[in-house]
């Protein structure tokens, strides 16, 4: 694994749950920063799930009654808050990382961050006017895309047949053309499916 000074893996180089997490929580320092996001990262956890099989991420928050989307709470009438945002989890999916670019897992977790910012401004989140609105202004999308489709399919240049596909930039997809099918010894072709 590739480590930078600062502890953080580089994108291409996250192996494990833990540098999944490490790499996206500074990536929402960043953002915060970048986008101005008015987010507290400290009242933020976050996990990893293999278990999800169609969203990238997910906010996991408690309910609090009587909290609406555009009326910011008062959070020292919540029972459990010491007066700060109760605290709420980001459960990033494994397989939408291996599935997304850096620049998809990017804009997932802006995503992400704009339910966090909800949560932590009026105690509940949705997808309504406000949200899409903020996801204009930060740059991503109301709707996450599926994940099952890869980035590029690689077939014999004989016989056309699938020899692999791969969801995000690796060794093979950088050095495909060193590589020959096992059906026909041809080089292979490389192609991006609709997404
Ligand atoms: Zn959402
Ligand atoms: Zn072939």
């Amino acid at each position: 694994m590739a480590v930078e000074e600062s502890g953080v893996p580089a994108y291409g180089a996250i192996d494990t749950h833990d540098e999944l997490i490490t790499w996206s929580r500074a990536y929402a320092k960043e953002a915060r920063r970048e986008w101005l996001l008015d987010v507290r990262l400290d009242l933020v956890e976050w996990t990893v799930s293999t278990r999800a099989r169609r969203r990238a991420a997910a906010v996991k928050r408690p309910q609090i009654p009587d909290a609406t989307v555009g009326e910011p709470i008062d959070w020292t009438r919540v029972p459990d808050s010491d007066g700060r945002p109760l605290p709420c989890t980001v459960a990033l999916t494994w397989d939408a990382f291996e599935a997304f670019s850096k620049t998809e897992w990017a804009s997932t977790l802006r995503h992400e961050l704009l339910h966090v910012e909800q949560f932590q401004r009026d105690g509940t989140t949705d997808h309504g006017p406000a949200f899409k609105r903020r996801a204009r202004a930060v740059e991503t999308d109301v709707h996450c895309r599926t994940f099952a489709t890869p980035r590029w399919l690689f077939r014999c240049g004989a016989c056309g047949q699938e020899v692999a596909r791969r969801y995000r930039e690796c060794a093979f997809v950088r050095e495909y053309d060193d590589y020959r099918s096992e059906c026909c010894s041809a080089p292979l072709t490389k192609s991006q499916p609709e997404l």
